[in-house]
């Protein structure tokens, strides 16, 4: 058995930071344990998320239960499984969320946690090449964050058109402000993928005193009473174990971080009991407050010639892209997945944005390898709330670790989020019918004309909707009886055990979370230094 100071579990957002972080002072021993393999080919370009999103090689592929907001379907959780974990095939656009996010996680107790504490570690991670404001915009950070090509005339058209229903141009949403339409910044940076792999650990790979094992899957953590001095792990079925002097970080994820505690006897311990494990230590929140976002998309045919990615990515066009990639990095396989977003209000009075749109310049059509594109040419406008209300879990079916988790979502479950929905849906609608849109021809394709009542919209976004893959919740930080650990990040009751991922979130965030994973990680890395000793 190794022994270290610090034991990160899982190289994703978060976990990559970490450790990064942690190996900085070369006395510090590190372990960083990741389940993945440690690349693949499509986890460098940004349009292998397309090739990504439903491969087993790189993705965990889970999959949730049906439920009543999802009409019976399963949704499709995929979740990164490589160093760079979720940052290495997602979409890649780069959101923090609004101050409020954060001012509301300190309000709800969570001190140290408000926007003007967790703005230097956003501005930290960052190098950011946009322009914007320094006040809010890092500029030597690990993480290169890219503004995309706004030279298709069809963004402007878009600009133009959310001005025409009252939606301000805002070049720079993790600015000052969230409130507008903008061109979605990225984490690209020459036209390759700026996952958390490339950025946090391939610089740092030859520190003698980190230790990256991948293939690595962890299955439990040890115990010694109330302490935690190590974790257990599988390679290629072979069985370890490691101990950590110090702390040990749980970095898996929303899905697998509460599986592990689980696993290792922490939880609700009626559910523990029921499967056979014993409680380590009662904590009913570990899987519940599971939020994600919930979003139809709207399908808009185009009648105009050569607009969209359908048009230019055919025939010959895709080979002029692939060129253009090859000799530039720029061009669609170059491109951040939905390229320009708005945050809106969904009702007049609101202090902040409570709704994202995000337009997709093409029409796509499910297949076993990932979406392909349809031979009609279109946009999609996807809509959702930002800040659901309603709350899911994710709990062990078996004591069997490699047994995938059950992911019950439970959307739409509060009324707020259904209205929201509705009404951001309708503000699409309203965008893609303004006069600016006209010269397009477009027609609407979905939700149709046959769906025009709030009840008619409600169904068909429980027959359409999917995530847009922002699970976070299920460990939940707080003061509450349903926290799993305290503002810092320690499991509660458990010595020598923290979490650090998009799992602690209490509420989610307005936005994409990539942004706000790493920064729980760089965060956490800070509050380990500063109790370590
Ligand atoms: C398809 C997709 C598209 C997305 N698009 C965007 C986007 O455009 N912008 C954005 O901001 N966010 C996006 N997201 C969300 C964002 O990427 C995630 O919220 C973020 O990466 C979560 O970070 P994390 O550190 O919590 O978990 P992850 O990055 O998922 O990392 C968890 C890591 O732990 C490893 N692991 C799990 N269990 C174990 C175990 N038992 N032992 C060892 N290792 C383990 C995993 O393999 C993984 O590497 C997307 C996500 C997906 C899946």
């Amino acid at each position: 058995m190794q022994t270290y100071d610090f034991i990160v579990v899982g190289a994703g957002s978060a976990g990559a930071a970490v450790a990064h972080r942690l190996s900085a002072d070369p006395r510090h021993k590190v372990l960083l344990l990741e389940a993945g393999r440690a690349s693949h080919p499509w986890s460098r370009v940004p349009v292998g998320s397309a090739r990504l999103i439903t491969n087993p090689a790189a993705n965990w592929l889970y999959s949730s239960e049906p439920e009543a907001s999802t009409n019976g379907r399963r949704l499709p959780v995929p979740r990164g499984k490589l160093l760079g974990g979720s940052s290495a095939i997602n979409g890649l656009a780069f959101v923090r969320g609004q101050a409020q996010d954060f001012d509301t996680w300190a309000q709800m107790g969570n001190q140290g946690w408000a926007y003007e504490d967790v703005l230097p570690f956003f501005k930290r991670m960052e190098s950011y090449s946009g322009g914007g404001d320094d006040t809010y915009r890092g500029r030597e950070g690990p993480l290169r964050i890219t503004n995309p090509e706004p030279r298709d005339p069809i963004f402007a058209t878009l600009i133009k058109a959310a001005g025409e229903v009252g939606i301000p141009h805002n070049p720079d949403y993790n600015g000052a402000t969230q409130d507008g339409i903008a061109m979605s910044q990225a984490t690209i940076s020459s036209g390759w993928r700026m996952s958390t792999a490339r950025c946090y650990l391939d610089p740092i790979r030859n520190r003698p005193n980190l230790h990256i094992e991948t293939n690595a899957h962890t299955e439990s953590i040890i115990l010694e009473g109330t302490r935690c001095v190590g974790v257990r792990y599988s390679v290629n079925s072979t069985q370890r174990e490691a101990r950590a002097g110090r702390d040990v970080v749980i970095s898996a994820g929303t899905i697998n971080s509460p599986q592990l505690l689980e696993l290792s006897g922490i939880g609700q311990p009626d559910r523990l009991k029921s499967l056979g494990i014993t409680v380590q230590q009662a904590l009913p929140g570990v899987g519940e407050n599971l939020r994600d976002h919930y979003a139809p998309r709207t399908r808009w045919a185009v009648g105009k010639k050569n607009i969209t990615y359908n048009d230019r990515a055919r025939g010959l066009g895709m080979v002029v892209q692939a060129l253009r990639y090859a000799f530039t990095g720029k061009g669609l396989l170059g491109s951040v997945g939905a390229p320009i977003r708005a945050f809106v209000r969904s009702r007049d009075g609101l202090e902040a944005p409570d709704a994202l749109l995000g337009w997709v310049p093409m029409l796509t059509e499910p297949s076993p390898k990932g979406p392909v594109l349809s031979r009609q040419s279109g946009f999609t406008c996807y809509a959702h709330a930002m800040r659901p209300e309603s709350k899911g879990h994710i709990h062990i079916t078996a004591a069997d670790p490699h047994q995938p988790p059950a992911i019950n979502f439970n959307f739409l479950s509060s009324p707020i989020d259904a209205e929201i929905t509705i009404r951001a849906v309708r503000i699409a609608c309203a965008v893609m019918t303004a006069p600016a849109m006209a010269p397009l021809q477009l027609t609407e394709l979905e939700p149709g004309a046959t769906k025009r009542t709030d009840s008619e919209i409600l169904d068909w976004v429980k027959d359409v909707a999917s995530t847009t893959y922002h699970p976070v919740g299920t460990c939940k930080m707080g003061i509450d009886p349903m926290a799993v650990v305290d503002p810092q990040l320690r499991v509660h009751g458990i010595a020598g055990l923290r979490i650090a991922d998009a799992s602690i979130m209490p509420t989610l965030t307005s936005g994409n979370t990539n942004a706000p994973s790493i920064m729980i990680g760089e965060k956490a890395a800070h509050l380990v230094l500063q109790t370590a000793a």
